[in-house]
């Protein structure tokens, strides 16, 4: 039916998006998806990016997705090689795209 690729979309509901920098390539593939949310840093690998644009380093920070920037961020959790991309809703925590999704 073509919808299996937004099974796990929740419209309008809040999102957030983490990087699992364990697993990170530095590839750069988000990067090239979101800039406004992935940026790589000199060690290589990629963070997300706080609303100040800043890097948030700390293991496991998370940053609000924009909802205009959602099927950017989505695809990148979809294409990331290191499957290390993690978007959950913030409501109940629950992943809807990345390899802990349903
Ligand atoms: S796409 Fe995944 S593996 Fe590649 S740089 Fe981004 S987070 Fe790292």
């Amino acid at each position: 039916m073509g919808q299996e690729d937004r099974s796990g979309a929740q419209d309008g509901a809040d999102l957030e998006v983490w990087i699992d920098q364990d697993l990170c390539t530095g590839d750069g593939i988000c990067v090239q998806y979101a800039p406004e949310v992935f940026e790589l840093d000199i060690d290589g690998l990629a963070y997300v990016k706080g609303s100040d644009d800043e890097l948030l380093q700390q293991p496991g920070a998370t940053t609000r997705v924009p909802l205009p920037l959602l099927r950017d961020v989505a695809d990148s959790a979809k294409e990331c090689p290191g499957d290390c991309i993690h978007v959950r809703r913030v409501a109940d925590q629950v992943e809807v795209y990345g390899p802990d999704a349903a």
